[in-house]
């Protein structure tokens, strides 16, 4: 785990080491300090030459100039190896991610791959910057500073770091309980966050049930818990300082007192017990160092860890080496023996076998949760075959390059996923290397054009957040748009107009028809009237592709295809006669 924890520093070893080496040469120059005073007082004092004085001084002011230049290199240094490490974290996390397969998003929640990329790696960067730095730094000038107390005073040192342990108990403690308050903080404002967002996102609910005092008095008390836990944790830092203020005073007073009566008995020498005064400053400082690393180790490892799992994951949907790239299939469809589940206990589609010929338009029906969808997500490889295989043009899909597979279908789904940005942005995401010109013929085509120009911004106009400004109908046409620009010669329309109302359905329709010419094409539709022009029917139902024929065939047939045409057809019936 350190192996691979250290393993990030290798782009970075150039700035790891300048900032390491700086360190180091700010805590040799703090040890030396109260040498350098302590020789001042004893031996430059009583000489009495001020010309002396005032070189050495002027030394002296140079060196803190140097030591001064020296922590800003190393805290700015630092930070940034710490920032470095955690970018290059956080690109490898989101890569990986956009790598996984369907099944990963099924299982994994979004809230989860986000406290991954932010607070994980928050932890971890800060752990990177500090885990080697400070912990060799305060090891050093722990011992540092006791060796030279030590050598000028035994029996003044031992007293002074008979406290040291006390004191980083007291410290440790203190930050344990600082971290508890924080972390009971952080909760807090998850939770009013969490409060804004619904009632933001939510607020046309909101007003509509005219909720606004509901919604203001739950805020209310979630911003008040907010406020007692942040309350709480000021409460525990100011505690927290104070005490150790208290501890690391009472230390120096005590060195002080005990210096003083060993001056009396002549074995401390003034210059001596001022520096020994000095050294006990510099004895504390690892304190905070160390205990601060108590804490930041096992939450930046613990982060650590969590962010090697996920980036461990391997994609189950991969390239095979021999991948094949293909382009300009015709869409000669094939499943042999398809057998599939997302759970192993729980099979979703058995023994399914089709043939679909190019350019020709296939419509699956049936009852929600039969696996029509499924069998469509098979297709681009979305999910693997468990049994059997699926093979284009007499090519196993997954002998084909993923990119290259998926160039050649395109999607239209119920619900569309818009980006937030602009009409242009949105529709070249179904090609980033087309035009103007073609952007806008694909608009034309999917008759998005009169709906464009009737904005003050035509193209530039954003369309809010998930196209949140456009109706529904525009949001699909848009949607439809993307796929002409994209132009695949396979097309998956998966009950692409079932949230439409029949007015716009039947204008969407049009587009539709005219998206799916000279294409093989794969409708999935609820309201059977949309696929009486479709060349073939397959119904999907538990058992499987039950009914297979064109649309006049199955009604004959008077199986369940007549079945539904006859239910649909007497609602209409009744819809009319209200
Ligand atoms: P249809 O499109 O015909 O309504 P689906 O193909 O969406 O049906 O679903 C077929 C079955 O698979 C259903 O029982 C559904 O609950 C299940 N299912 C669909 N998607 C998933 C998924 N991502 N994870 C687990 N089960 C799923
Ligand atoms: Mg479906």
């Amino acid at each position: 785990m350190l192996k691979q924890f250290f393993s990030y520093y290798k782009p970075h070893k150039r700035l790891f080491m300048i900032d390491f080496t700086s360190a180091v040469i700010v805590a040799i120059l703090e040890l030396a300090f109260p040498i350098a005073v302590q020789f001042f007082i004893d031996e430059l004092l009583p000489e009495g030459d001020w010309n002396v004085i005032v070189t050495v001084s002027i030394l002296l002011l140079l060196v803190y100039i140097l030591s001064t230049f020296l922590q800003y290199v190393v805290s700015y240094l630092g930070h940034k190896l710490g920032i470095n490490i955690e970018t290059d974290m956080r690109e490898e996390l989101f890569t990986h991610v956009q790598k996984q397969s369907f099944r990963f998003f099924d299982n994994t929640k979004t809230g989860h791959i986000m406290s991954r990329i932010t607070n994980d790696l928050f932890d971890i960067g800060e752990l990177a910057h500090h885990g080697p730095e400070d912990f060799f730094i305060a090891i050093m000038t722990f011992f540092g500073a006791f060796g030279i107390m030590f050598t000028i005073n035994p029996t003044l040192a031992l007293i002074a770091v008979v406290m040291v342990p006390l004191l980083t108990a007291l410290v440790t403690y203190c930050n344990v309980k600082m971290n508890q308050a924080w972390k009971n903080m952080y909760g807090k404002i998850a939770d009013v966050n969490a409060r804004v967002e619904d009632s933001v996102a939510g607020v046309r609910v909101v007003q509509s049930f005219t909720n606004e005092n509901f919604e203001m008095n739950r805020f209310q008390k979630d911003n008040g818990l907010f406020r007692k836990a942040k309350l709480v944790a000021y409460k525990v830092m100011a505690g927290t300082h104070s005490s150790i203020y208290m501890m690391t005073r009472l230390l120096t007073l005590v060195v002080l007192v005990v210096g003083a009566w060993l001056n009396f008995q002549d074995l401390l020498s003034y210059g001596e017990l001022v520096s020994f005064v000095l050294y006990t400053n510099v004895l504390i400082k690892p304190v905070d160092k160390i205990s601060a690393l108590l804490e930041l180790y096992p939450k930046g490892m613990a982060g650590f860890k969590r962010f090697q799992d996920l980036i461990s994951q391997e994609p189950d949907i991969q390239d095979r080496p021999n991948a094949k790239t293909v382009q300009e299939l015709t869409g000669n469809i094939h499943f042999h023996n398809v057998d599939f589940s997302y759970d192993p206990h729980k099979p979703v589609l058995q023994n399914i076998n089709l043939a679909i010929k190019p350019g020709e338009t296939v419509a699956f029906v049936g009852p929600s949760g039969a696996g029509k969808t499924t069998i469509c997500s098979l297709i681009p490889r979305f999910y693997d075959v468990e049994q059997g295989s699926i093979s284009i043009d007499g090519l196993d899909v997954r002998d084909m390059t993923k990119k290259s597979l998926r160039s050649q279908i395109g999607i239209v789904q119920q619900d569309v996923f818009l980006f937030t940005g602009t009409i242009r942005e949105n529709i070249a995401y179904g090609n980033q290397q087309a035009t103007e010109k073609e952007i806008r013929e694909a608009a034309q085509k999917a008759h998005l054009d009169d709906v464009i120009a009737s904005l003050p911004d035509g193209y530039d106009t954003q369309i809010g957040e998930r196209g949140l400004k456009l109706s529904g109908g525009q949001k699909q046409r848009l949607a439809i748009a993307r796929v002409f620009l994209k132009n695949p010669p396979i097309l998956i329309l998966d009950e692409a107009t079932s949230a439409l109302d029949t007015y716009t359905e039947k204008i969407i329709q049009k587009s539709l028809t005219e998206l799916a010419e000279n294409r093989t094409t794969l409708v999935i539709a609820h309201r059977l009237a949309t696929i009486r022009d479709a060349d073939r029917v397959m119904v999907v139902t538990s058992n499987g592709i039950e009914e297979e024929g064109t649309y006049q065939e199955l009604i004959d047939a008077g199986g369940v295809f007549a079945n539904l045409h006859r239910i649909q057809f007497e609602q209409k019936e009744e819809a009319l006669t209200k």
